[in-house]
């Protein structure tokens, strides 16, 4: 049974009081509140699992994913050192649960996440999602991008913009973007792509993005730029409008998150991660997600560490933009 504090607020069960080993794993400890709860009025930021990866292409496992994220997001705590963030004192935060998945069918999966997520969108929920591969992305955006396309900050390897698979699927986790930005759900020229890497199919795999607009910040320019420049070159690519960040775990170095299914080296330390998503405070931020983690390729649990470490630093820079739009 979930409650509220005499402020008004959810707050994560302290581990000053329940051993953090103990209990019922929820997201950094929070109440779970089903979308049937009736205090799922009270829910400003809502944190969903999708345990789903029927988009993925080659190393499937990040159906996992929610489960071992929220296992170890026992270990989360409440304050921001850097920034000094409480997103729990900003916001009222809770675990809303996994959304409906089919394993065997794709299409009736992406129809569940919609729906749940619109469910979530009409009661002025924001969500944080945990995946699940990158197709999951798409759904959340066709619930939430229906009134406005958003713009996007996206830290990968990849750049997910790629057309089809195997002849015909329009549908896997090397798509998500394409689609969103086909079904004018993505704004291409407020859309920044951050950490691309890796070998190509094709020399133009990445005109497509380009022509539409997207900037593409690959590694080396990365480097080149440094976090700061980076930031500022998000900053003025998103503007103030409505902005999703995205962040697939193989943004990261696989040295860091070795639990993905197409890791790539040469990626960012997890250090550079947080001070990057610190650095996006300010945009008008809507909601966001931690993707492709993948429990069987790191039963060490790290990778889920990063990733619900990840979660918190979007939830800071997250409750903090929601707490400005009301104050306006
Ligand atoms: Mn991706
Ligand atoms: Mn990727």
């Amino acid at each position: 049974m979930s409650t509220l504090n005499d402020a008004g607020r959810f707050l994560p069960v302290t581990g000053m009081v329940l051993p953090r080993f103990a209990g019922i794993a929820t997201f950094m400890r929070l109440p779970y509140v089903p979308l049937t709860d009736a205090l799922i009025d009270e829910v400003e930021v809502g944190l969903v699992g999708i345990p789903w990866d029927g988009g993925t292409t080659n190393r499937a496992g990040a159906r996992h994913g929610p489960r071992q994220i929220r296992d170890l997001s026992t270990l989360a705590r409440n304050i921001n050192r850097a920034s000094g963030i409480n997103p729990f004192e900003l916001c009222n935060c809770a675990d809303l649960g996994d959304t409906p998945v089919n394993p065997v069918d794709l299409e009736d999966t992406l129809r569940r996440v919609e729906d749940f997520y619109a469910e979530l969108h009409q009661k002025n929920i924001v969500p944080l999602t945990a995946g699940g591969d990158h197709l999951v992305t798409l759904p959340v955006m066709r619930a939430i991008a229906r009134d406005q396309p958003l713009g996007m900050v996206h830290f990968d390897a990849h750049t997910d913009t790629w057309d089809r698979y195997f002849g015909n699927s329009l549908y896997t986790h090397g798509t998500p973007f394409r689609r969103a930005i086909e079904e004018g759900l993505l704004d291409p020229r407020r859309t920044i792509q951050i950490g691309i890497r890796g070998a190509l199919y094709g020399d133009s795999e990445n005109d497509w993005g380009m022509e539409q607009g997207i900037r593409i910040v690959d590694i080396d320019a990365y480097h080149r730029l440094g976090v700061e420049g980076v930031l500022k070159l998000a900053r003025e690519v998103v503007g103030d409008g409505p902005t999703y960040v995205s962040f697939d775990v193989d943004f990261l170095d696989p040295v860091y998150a070795p639990g993905t299914g197409t890791p790539e080296i040469g990626g960012a330390t997890t250090y550079e991660a947080q001070q990057l998503v610190r650095g996006l405070r300010g945009l008008n931020l809507v909601g966001g997600d931690v993707v492709e983690v993948s429990p069987p390729f790191d039963p060490s649990g790290n990778t889920a560490l990063v990733a619900m470490t990840m979660m918190f630093e979007i939830l800071c820079v997250l409750t903090d933009s929601i707490k400005r739009r009301n104050a306006r």
